[in-house]
């Protein structure tokens, strides 16, 4: 389990990975939407139909097997601590660091 931060132009958020076999949605539907990532590799940013929220990436080219779950979207984020902080080439310069370790890109 590991839980990162990520950076798209000014917006940060929160994710972990599990297991794709450890990953179970518990109630409500889902829409997904194909994204190409800079390396050119696909994923599926899965959002709420009702509200847009976003909820969890899956089948990406890159990492196989797992999906990334904002952390948002559960119940209790608290219980999560993040790890580590990614893509902060994209940090916007009034943002702090976490005092995490710092990837410019997503770490391989
Ligand atoms: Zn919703």
């Amino acid at each position: 389990l590991q839980a990162g931060v990520w950076r798209r132009g000014g917006e940060a958020a929160t994710w972990f990975g599990v297991p794709d076999g450890d990953f179970t949605l518990t109630s409500g539907d889902v829409e997904a939407y194909l994204y190409i990532a800079d390396s050119g590799g696909k994923l599926y940013r899965n959002f709420c139909p009702v509200c847009g929220c976003r909820l969890f990436t899956d089948r990406l080219d890159s990492f196989p097997g797992l999906v990334f779950v904002q952390l948002g979207s559960l119940d209790d984020p608290g219980t999560i601590t993040p790890k580590l902080e990614m893509f902060v080439k994209r940090r916007l310069p009034w943002v702090k660091s976490l005092g995490l370790p710092e990837f410019s890109e997503m770490p391989h």
